[in-house]
């Protein structure tokens, strides 16, 4: 079960603690060094499944393709099993947008009839 800051405190050994103490004092590099580390890994394990057959996604494939795009503020990464289906994903991108453009004109007409139309949804992860 995951735990908590609080929780995870009272399980560490007294003289780790000091260590910790002393290193947030002088600036927390050691620390945040552990949880950058740790965030990363975390994130990496959103990037398991292909974003659009769900297939699970080999780390040490050749095949595998990420793609980032988004404003710099708010990057979006999507990672695909293979060509194809990254290629789908492009084509299909392509056609939503012009989808959205549409939709969002065609509201404006006739007010409400592209209810339900939204933007896909992806991880938006920091990306260094
Ligand atoms: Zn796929």
């Amino acid at each position: 079960m995951k735990k908590r800051f609080t929780e995870v405190v009272e399980m560490i050994d007294f003289n780790e603690l000091v260590n910790m103490k002393r290193d947030i004092d002088k600036g927390g590099m050691e620390i945040n060094q552990v949880l950058t580390q740790k965030i990363k890994e975390e994130l990496k394990k959103h990037n398991v499944y292909c974003s659009i057959c769900n297939a699970k996604i080999d780390p040490y494939s050749t095949s595998n393709f990420t793609l980032i795009f988004g404003p710099e503020d708010l990057k979006k990464k999507a990672t695909f099993c293979a060509l194809d289906c990254m290629e789908y994903f492009l084509k299909n991108l392509k056609d939503l947008r012009r989808d959205w453009k549409n939709a969002k004109k065609e509201k404006n007409k006739t007010a409400g009839s592209a209810s339900g139309m939204h933007e896909p949804d992806f991880d938006s992860d920091d990306i260094d």
